[in-house]
């Protein structure tokens, strides 16, 4: 039988007088009747027939003992009916054996790289080939273990049902690696996608961190088994998608949002299992299991290939890794490494001390740390220490960082570079690495097995660093190393990126573009949908982009900074509370002398609801003398703060240069000019109803016009055919984070930098620069006797994705 395929190893069952050939010694004219050629089939071309009408199939085998050597591959030709017979079993990945062959020169060599000769196969030619399945189609154990293998049936993400318990397969478009849940299991997410170009996000828990996927990067391939598919109420989802906004819109747009709100999630069942893939087309299709037996068939492997070649095309692979010569400051990536030290700093901090052949192109922090500390080899730390770079880890990654060995390979998510600089030498500025505590952006960091193809291509590279240039390496720039690594999951990034938009519209998407020539060139006000690339924005200063807007009177102004109110306060704690005002039907009084030298007291009025005081967290009070650190302490105790004085008469509002509520960390102001101030004694009509203490309620009782804080910022957009200047107006739907809370919280402040990060990533040509679809309005605004043509984007929002 001239077509054998065999479950097992290659060399069994093959006749005795066959003799092994190398390409190396494969050469036209040679008797090659009692050889055998053995390959990896890497390439197959379609079944066809000749002109004649013979039957024709060609593939390609690559030699495994000398993969590494240019011409490792050769073309192999079949024909008649050993064609035909082969063309229908063989795979990708499959190992092949053929004997004997005839040798031809092949007239592509020039073309395709491979060997200058190729085999010609047929019966004629008294062939023989053997095909060896790959050992992951069907393992020895398996067919042992399970005679008949289960079939599997996949459920298409688009045809879910709730509450149903499925199997899956879904390309990866967003990822946590696993991390210590609050319990004793590891939580993994995973947001998958499909033809269907449906996405489902599952999180995934296990007590055992082998059974969770082993997902390294955006697009890898995973297999799920026994998954449970549910509906849930995520009404936490929505507080980032400015709700207030959109809820006041009636029509569709509420209708979106019940939608949104009752989105498929899946959830680990009873006996999940899973596989992952790595999503590059054309990689071997190999497992990342732990387990031992799993089944999988061929058709398996068809639903991968297409899979893979679908998000190659449909998914956005921003995943944004880079090497540390790549490294600005200000900047999330990912980084493939390896550690060579490792030191515990504090408790909640843990020091990793990793390289990745290249130099950073600035001066790097050095974290201190008792030499006794350190773990790892102190030679090689000191031979390295031009291209080691220190990175500090927080909080729930401690626990993970003090269980990696030294010498493995990782790869770190969203690890982020932050400029600073020496506090007596201001001038001199460095970057600090730091991955922050939490998981937020798929922050955490995975081991990378040896036979991850990043870290051979890693390891190949490192090897290649001559380490006495290193040292001297100072002279060495970046841009030589540069050179010599061509990062080519880097390129194919950026090209992706291009080609998606890294922004989507919130409306009228049945607009069609229109080129920034043309808007420049059309009369005012007109509205249009644009495409075009944030060539650079100000302010640069991201929190200098909050403003205080009213809308009265349209004026903006800047948010006053804490020393001001602190001074403001400072002056009113100079006058001692007046006993006259203190405790009415609507509030009781507590004063307290401070112990300090001061003599300072400080009264606290707490509002009261029927008579009655009302649990902390429900309680507005009002507080008179104290300091800025004091009312800080109360926001965190009770719901509503009003910082007050007293006349002879009654208690009353502070200067509006002072923040007239403070709930939690966000201040309220008011407009001096429109508001209308009434006295204290108004809020008591709000106390006298379930009061809810709504910032909006208490300003219009109290005669305030309230400001509201916006996000103010100029954009310059490119389209190619020209460029204009786009104001950015928003409360919080553009980067769907709240303006009114960014500026005391520094993840939100980091959120944002990631996000102008990637719309406009720093050091980058235009060209390389993503896409922004946005609708923009054009205005004029009279200045003076001047007429100004003015640019807003309107509902447009960053994608979910990329956050
Ligand atoms: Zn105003």
């Amino acid at each position: 039988m001239p077509v054998q395929v065999i479950d097992g190893a290659p060399e069994t069952l093959l006749p005795s007088h066959l003799q092994k050939v190398d390409l190396k010694y494969l050469q036209w004219g040679c008797d090659q009747a009692n050889k055998y050629f053995q390959g990896t089939v890497i390439l197959s071309y379609p079944l066809t027939k000749l002109v004649n009408g013979t039957e024709f199939f060609k593939i390609v085998l690559q030699e495994s003992e000398n993969s590494c050597s240019k011409t490792s591959t050769i073309n192999v030709l079949f024909f008649g009916r050993l064609a035909d017979d082969c063309g229908k079993v063989v795979h990708q990945g499959d190992t092949m054996v053929v004997a004997g062959f005839n040798v031809a020169k092949s007239p592509s060599a020039n073309e395709d790289d491979r060997h200058c000769c190729h085999l010609e196969v047929s019966e004629d030619a008294g062939s023989a080939v053997y095909i060896y399945t790959k050992p992951s189609t069907v393992t020895a154990s398996e067919t042992a273990s399970m005679p008949v293998a289960p079939k599997y049936t996949y459920t298409p993400l688009n045809h879910l049902k709730d509450g149903t318990i499925v199997n899956l397969y879904g390309a990866v478009k967003f990822f946590k690696p696993p991390y210590i849940s609050k319990g004793t299991d590891y939580c993994s997410v995973v947001t998958i996608v499909d033809q269907s170009n449906v996405k489902l996000t599952c999180t995934l828990f296990n007590g055992n961190l082998d059974a969770l996927p082993k997902i390294y990067k955006i697009g890898d391939i995973v297999r799920f088994h026994r998954i449970k598919a549910q509906r849930t109420n995520h009404t936490e989802h929505l507080s980032g998608l400015g709700l207030q906004l959109d809820i006041t819109t009636t029509g569709n747009k509420a209708k979106k949002i019940r939608e949104y709100n009752k989105q498929m999630q899946g959830i680990t069942g009873i006996g999940f299992a899973s596989l992952t893939f790595d999503g590059t087309v054309g990689a071997p299709i190999v497992p990342r299991t732990s387990s031992k037996s799993y089944s999988f068939t061929e058709e398996e492997q068809k639903t991968i290939e297409e899979l893979r070649t679908w998000a190659a095309s449909n998914l956005s692979v921003c995943g944004p890794t880079a090497k540390l010569s790549d490294v600005q400051p200000m900047l999330f990536f990912d980084l493939t490494c390896q550690l060579v030290g490792k030191a515990e700093v504090d408790g909640s901090s843990f020091l990793l001390k990793v390289w990745d052949g290249t130099k950073c192109p600035h001066p790097s922090w050095k974290v201190l740390v008792e030499e006794s500390d350190l773990e790892g080899d102190k030679v090689l730390i000191h031979q390295l220490r031009n291209l080691i770079v220190d990175i500090l880890v927080y909080d729930n990654h401690v626990k993970l960082a003090k269980s990696l060995k030294v010498g493995s390979f990782l790869r770190i998510y969203s690890l982020h570079t932050k400029q600073a600089s020496a506090e007596n030498q201001p001038e001199v500025s460095y970057v600090e690495f730091h991955l922050h505590g939490g998981t937020c952006y798929g922050r955490g960091i995975r081991v990378l097995p040896e036979n991850n193809p990043d870290v051979k291509e890693l390891k190949a590279f490192m090897d290649s660093v001559n380490l006495t240039e290193s040292q001297n390496v100072e002279s060495m720039s970046s841009m030589e190393l540069d050179g010599i690594f061509s990062n080519l999951s880097y390129q194919s990034y950026s090209q992706r990126c291009q080609q998606l938009s890294v922004t989507v519209l919130t409306d009228h998407q049945h607009l069609d573009d229109t080129a920034l020539n043309t808007i420049l060139n059309s009369s005012v006000p007109q509205q249009y949908r644009i495409r075009a690339k944030l060539r650079t924005f100000k302010p640069q200063k991201l929190y200098q982009s909050v403003k205080l807007y009213c809308s009265k009177c349209n004026s903006l102004q800047e948010v006053p900074d804490g020393d001001d109110f602190d001074l403001i306060l400072r002056d009113c704690a100079a006058s001692a509370p007046n006993p006259e005002v203190h405790n009415s039907l609507w509030y009781d009084s507590e004063v307290w002398d401070t112990e300090n030298q001061e003599q300072r007291k400080i009264a606290v009025h707490f509002v009261k609801h029927d008579e009655l005081l009302q649990e902390p967290e429900d309680t507005l009070i009002m507080v008179q003398g104290g300091t800025l650190k004091e009312i800080r302490k109360l926001s965190r105790r009770f719901k509503c703060i009003i910082p007050v004085r007293s006349t002879k008469e009654d208690l009353e509002l502070l200067d509006l240069s002072a923040p007239f509520l403070l709930q939690g960390k966000i201040w309220h102001y008011g407009c001096k000019q429109c508001s209308n101030q009434k006295t204290i004694q108004s809020l008591s009509s709000l106390a006298e109803e379930e009061p809810s203490w709504e910032p909006t309620e208490i300003a219009r009782v109290l005669g305030i016009e309230p400001l509201q804080y916006v996000f103010v910022m100029k954009f310059t957009l490119d389209d190619g055919t020209g460029a204009l200047d786009a104001y950015l107006f928003d409360y919080e739907k553009f980067f769907q984070i709240p303006a009114s809370e960014v500026l005391t919280s520094s993840l939100l402040q980091e959120k944002m930098e990631m996000i102008m990060n990637i719309l406009c990533p720093p050091g980058t040509k235009l060209d390389d620069l993503p896409w922004l679809e946005c609708f923009i309005r054009s205005y004029n605004v009279k200045d003076g006797m001047e007429q100004q043509v003015c640019y807003q984007i309107f509902d447009t929002m960053v994608a979910e994705d990329i956050i």
